[in-house]
C-alpha cells in the first residue's frame, strides 16, 4: 500500500526475487511455487548479465609482490606499520594499479575486454586461499559486453531462502563470448611474455604454456572463471517480451511501482556499474520530482 508510488531497489538479484514473491513474474514460474499471479511478466529474473573473467597466473622469482603465506606475512610487519603510521608504502596499494582495454577484434569500435593486474597469484576473488600462499601476479580478463544471459529463480515462496543465481557464462550459441576470452587470454600471454617481465617471471603456471589450441585456452579459463560483482539487467527496461520497465522505470502493467536499480540495465555497461547505477537512479529522481 503507498499513497504516491513504491521504489523497488534491491539490486539485481533481490530486485526480481521480491517481484516474484509479489506475484509479478512469468506465469509458470510463479504457479511453481503456489504463488498469486498479479502481473504475468515473463522477463522479470531473466536477461541476467555480468563480467565474467578469467586469469593468467604466473610464479615469479623475485618475493616483493603481495602473498599469504605467514613468513611473508611477517615480513610485512614494517609495511604494516608504515601504513598505519603514514598511509604510504607497500599496503598503500590499491592491489588494481595496472590495468587496460583492449579489443579483441581491430574492427571494433570501441574495447570489448578489460583486464586488471593483481601483484599476487589471485583468481576468483581470492576464493583460492592456498594458491595466494605462493610468490607471483596474475592478469584477470573480462569480458566486457558478453552475449551470454543468465537468470534469478525463485527456490521457494520463502522470503528468507535466497534465490537460485545462474550466470550461465560463456554460453552464447554464437560462442562470441568465448571467443572474446579466448582472444583475451593470448593478448594477455603476449603481455606476459614482454622483456620487462624477464627479470620476474619463472613461468606461465595457468593456463600453462603446454595449453596452445583455442580448445585447451578455453577449458583452462573455465577452471579459474570469476566475476567481478557487476549484475545487471534482471528486470531490464524496454518494450519487447522480457522487458520488466518503461522509460521512466515503471513496472510494465502495474500501478504506482517503480524498479531503481542495476536491475534495469538491458545491457551490460563496458566497465564498472556503480556510476552508471547512480546515474539512472539520478535521472529517474529528476523524472519523479517532474510528475
Ligand atoms: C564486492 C563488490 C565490489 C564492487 N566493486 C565495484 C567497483 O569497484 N566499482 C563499481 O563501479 N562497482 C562495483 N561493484 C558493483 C556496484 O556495487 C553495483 O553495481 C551497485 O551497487 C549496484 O547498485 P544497486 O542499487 O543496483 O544494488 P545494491 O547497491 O546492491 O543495493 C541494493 C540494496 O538493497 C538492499 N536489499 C536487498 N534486499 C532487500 C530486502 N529484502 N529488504 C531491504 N533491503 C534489501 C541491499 O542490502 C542493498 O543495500 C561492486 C560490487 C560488489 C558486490
Amino acid at each position: 500500500m503507498a499513497n504516491k508510488e513504491v521504489i523497488l531497489s534491491a539490486g539485481s538479484i533481490q530486485s526480481p526475487q521480491i517481484l516474484m514473491l509479489s506475484g509479478i513474474g512469468d506465469k509458470d514460474e510463479l504457479e511453481k511455487h503456489n504463488i498469486a499471479l498479479q502481473k504475468h511478466l515473463p522477463g522479470v529474473g531473466k536477461n541476467l548479465q555480468e563480467h565474467v573473467d578469467s586469469c593468467i597466473l604466473v610464479r615469479s622469482k623475485k618475493r616483493d609482490g603481495f602473498t599469504s603465506s605467514p613468513m611473508s606475512m611477517l615480513k610485512m610487519l614494517p609495511d604494516t606499520l608504515e601504513y598505519m603510521l603514514k598511509k604510504k608504502g607497500k599496503l598503500a596499494n590499491s592491489m588494481l594499479e595496472a590495468g587496460a582495454f583492449l579489443k579483441s577484434s581491430d574492427e571494433l569500435s570501441r574495447p570489448d575486454i578489460q583486464l586488471h593486474m593483481v601483484p599476487l597469484l589471485y583468481d576468483d576473488n581470492g576464493r583460492d586461499i592456498k594458491l595466494m600462499g605462493g610468490h607471483g601476479y596474475s592478469c584477470h580478463i573480462c569480458v566486457l559486453r558478453p552475449e551470454s544471459r543468465g537468470s534469478i529463480q525463485l527456490k521457494s515462496n520463502n522470503y528468507l531462502d535466497d534465490p537460485i543465481i545462474d550466470f550461465n557464462f560463456l554460453s552464447d550459441e554464437q560462442g562470441k563470448d568465448r571467443k572474446v576470452m579466448i582472444d583475451g587470454m593470448r593478448q594477455v600471454r603476449k603481455i606476459m611474455a614482454a622483456p620487462a617481465f624477464d627479470e620476474y617471471r619463472i613461468d606461465e603456471m595457468h593456463p600453462g604454456f603446454e595449453n596452445e589450441s583455442d580448445e585447451s585456452i578455453l577449458a583452462k579459463a573455465k577452471e579459474r572463471l570469476g566475476l567481478v560483482y557487476h549484475p545487471v539487467g534482471t528486470c531490464k527496461m524496454g518494450h519487447d517480451e522480457l522487458a520488466v520497465v518503461d522509460t521512466a522505470l515503471k513496472v510494465h502493467g502495474i500501478e504506482a511501482l517503480r524498479v531503481i536499480d542495476a536491475s534495469v540495465m538491458p545491457t551490460l555497461t563496458s566497465g564498472n556499474t556503480n556510476a552508471p547505477t547512480i546515474a539512472i537512479a539520478e535521472k529517474v529522481a529528476e523524472m519523479i520530482l517532474a510528475d
